[in-house]
């Protein structure tokens, strides 16, 4: 039986590994095909504040497009286009589409800073600031209502040149925030080096603060330092009421995840935002 099972798993495990990657060889082709076609999509996540109780920022996160013959995950698309030298294209393609959607909102009478997420290999490119820039006057949008999510591995390489690219972007308007706290080579001369924001506490944390007591303790210790540094923190992956309330009464900032909602499109953040400001405090 047990080898029946595991010859099973096995079975399984090719054919989802088949469906994700189709081969691994065609994927960066697929990519590049997905790139060129400017046909990747984007969804939203939003960011509950717990004070004002209200929406104040969401997360833009990209989709491989949904009438694709294929699947694949967002992880995965990420990895592949980073590994592929596809990540560039990727990002600005995600920047662009963003930003259209973002003004597509204000002028609907949506007032959120849209926050995206960039490879640690972003930074290494030189001209990123202008071409940040130049989308943002294409669009009409101030930096200001943008931020940048950046994980620690940005920080690992180059420091004299990630700082100074950093304070680059600080200084066109964008907001920084620093995600997946806490999972990588974490350093507190960050804090004091980069001219950041937020910080985004990891989900692997938010998750296992009612099994893990050093989980729970992590989380207190990153709120309790973001705030000794003035910068907001924000919860990732809240799924539940209790995190909800074991996060608000250890002074988090910010709530992200399903408890609330699914990163979703464009159109229906709007009306979601609308039905929160209506009733969805009422889950506070
Ligand atoms: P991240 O920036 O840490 O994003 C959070 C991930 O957690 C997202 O997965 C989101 O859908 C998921 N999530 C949100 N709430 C919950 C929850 O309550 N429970 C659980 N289990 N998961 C939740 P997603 O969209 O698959 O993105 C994965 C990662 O891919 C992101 O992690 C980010 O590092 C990267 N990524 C996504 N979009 C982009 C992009 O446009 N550019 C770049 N460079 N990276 C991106
Ligand atoms: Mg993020
Ligand atoms: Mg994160
Ligand atoms: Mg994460």
């Amino acid at each position: 039986l047990r080898n029946a099972q595991s010859n099973n798993l096995r079975f399984d495990l090719a054919r989802v590994t088949h469906d994700q990657r189709h081969g691994p060889d065609d994927l960066p082709r697929a990519i590049k095909q997905v790139l060129d076609d400017n046909a990747l999509e984007i969804r939203y996540q939003p960011k509950v504040d717990l004070r004002s109780k209200s929406i104040k920022s969401v997360e833009a996160l990209v989709r491989w497009p949904s009438d694709h013959a294929q699947r694949v995950a967002t992880n995965l698309l990420i990895d592949t286009a980073e590994q592929f030298g596809l990540i560039e294209q990727l990002t600005i393609q995600v920047f662009n589409k963003v930003l259209q959607e973002a003004a597509d909102w204000q002028v609907q009478g949506l007032q959120v800073v849209v926050w995206i997420n960039l490879s640690a290999r972003l930074l290494a490119m030189e001209q990123l600031p202008r071409v940040l820039e130049r989308l943002l006057q294409v669009w009409n949008m101030p930096a200001t209502s943008v931020g940048l999510e950046v994980t620690e591995s940005a920080f690992i390489h180059d420091i004299e040149h990630t700082t100074a690219l950093l304070f680059e972007l600080k200084n066109l308007g964008f907001r920084l925030s620093i995600d997946d706290f806490g999972t990588g080579y974490s350093s507190l001369a960050y804090l004091r080096r980069f001219p950041i924001d937020e910080l985004k506490v990891d989900r692997v944390f938010v998750q296992g603060m009612f099994s893990s007591q050093a989980d729970k303790q992590i989380v207190q210790s990153i709120i309790g330092l973001a705030h000794n540094f003035g910068l907001s923190v924000v919860a990732e992956g809240v799924e539940q009421e209790s995190t909800l309330n074991a996060l608000r009464s250890m002074g988090c900032d910010e709530i992200q995840g399903f408890y609330f909602a699914q990163p979703m499109p464009a159109q229906e953040l709007i009306i979601w935002c609308e039905e929160f400001r209506r009733q969805g405090a009422a889950r506070l």
